[in-house]
């Protein structure tokens, strides 16, 4: 069986893994990122609002990304990880597969997923015609005739948000939303059309979305429709840890709390990216696997410090009769010995 071990283990592939995956390796650490190539942001053609890629695919992101963690000396592979167990030397992540990795850290970094309501057409749109982000693709269809699906409880606030990016916006409340008074009067102030019933389906011509038709019958011509999903943190292997969601307090779905550093309820076990923060884009994923990285190194550090105190200092130990007989060979030379204490490691 393929068992192998690692400093840190990182189990996702996407913005948040490869960012902890490089500036882990070029903290010397060896690493291992499992991944199973679904990044959430894939229908879409091009990432925005990442300073420097603007407009790159998202494929093409994270394959440049490859590159540079591979070029640290960081291995990826393509797999499914499914569940892990605590070990007496950190953690053992169990493949689809049946292979077994292990690390004496673990970062997860598995994204979530976007669920959509069932209606025809809709997913076919998804990324294209159907976006969420106002950030992402706002500039893309501003000025657009833009319908808003009502999901939920946020999409009076999604309207609204999008009439920043065109004049043109109809909220659908699609038998589910039911604005208060106060929302009617912020809708009509923004002049913002309201339509009532259920929709039935998105429509499109040759793959470009053209309109909504309602299930009594009516139909309304939109270029883009805006679409809050339901997204649920991609934690079953937290979850396989002990580990459970938490609901977002706006509502809008559920993930994994951290603090600030990344860090989960359970020791040695981080997590960054949008498992944990539902509201993170591209970069902010990025940037969050960078930081919670820095967190593991530190993690790691503190417990390499401590092998080499006890290594030292310890009862009858092979270190600490070395550390002995260093200090009696002279002050000088044992100095110049202890700067290499990462060597008594385990
Ligand atoms: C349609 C769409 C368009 C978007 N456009 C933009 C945009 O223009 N700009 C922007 O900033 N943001 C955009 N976003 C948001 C963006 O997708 C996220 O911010 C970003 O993907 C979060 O990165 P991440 O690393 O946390 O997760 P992801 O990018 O989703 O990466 C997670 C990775 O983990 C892997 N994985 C999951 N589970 C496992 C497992 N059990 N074992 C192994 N691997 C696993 C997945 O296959 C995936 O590769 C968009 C989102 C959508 C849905």
């Amino acid at each position: 069986m393929d068992i192998t071990r690692y400093d840190v283990v990182i189990i996702g592939g996407g913005a948040a893994g490869l960012s902890a995956a490089t500036t882990l390796s070029r903290a010397l650490r060896s690493v291992l990122v499992i991944d199973s190539g679904a990044p959430r942001n894939a229908p879409a053609t091009g990432v925005h609002g990442y300073l420097s890629r603007d407009g790159m695919s998202p494929r093409e992101l994270l394959s440049i990304g490859r590159s540079e963690v591979l070029s640290y000396g960081a291995k990826i592979i393509d797999g499914e990880a499914v569940s892990a167990r605590r070990t007496t030397e950190g953690f053992e992540v169990i493949l689809g597969d049946a292979r077994r990795f292990s690390g004496r850290r673990l970062l997860v970094t598995t994204g979530l997923t976007d669920g959509l309501p069932p209606i025809d057409g809709l997913q076919e749109q998804w990324g294209r015609g159907v976006v969420h982000c106002p950030y992402c693709h706002g500039w893309e269809i501003r000025g657009k005739r833009i319908g808003v699906l009502g999901t939920g409880p946020m999409s009076v606030h999604q309207a609204l948000l999008f009439r920043q990016w065109s004049p043109d916006i109809t909220l659908f409340l699609n038998d589910t939303v039911e604005p208060t008074e106060e929302e009617w009067d912020k809708l009509s102030a923004r002049s913002i059309k309201v339509v009532d019933g259920a929709v039935a389906s998105v429509d499109a011509v040759n793959g470009v979305l053209t309109g909504l038709t309602l299930r009594q019958g009516s139909s309304f011509d939109i270029q883009a429709l805006a679409v809050g999903t339901r997204m649920e943190a991609r934690s079953a292997l937290l979850e396989s840890l002990g580990l459970s969601t938490q609901v977002h307090p706006m509502g809008v779905g559920r993930f994994i709390e951290t603090d600030a550093t990344g860090a989960t309820a359970v020791q040695g076990v981080y997590a960054a990216g949008n498992v944990s923060n539902l509201m993170a884009q591209v970069i902010t994923a990025a940037a969050e696997g960078v930081m919670t990285s820095a967190r593991i190194n530190a993690d790691l550090i503190e417990e390499e410090t401590r092998w080499a105190v006890e290594g030292r200092f310890g009862p009858f130990s092979a270190a600490s009769e070395a550390a002995v007989s260093t200090i009696v060979q002279g002050l000088a030379h044992h100095r110049r010995r202890a700067s290499g204490v990462s060597s008594w490691a385990p």
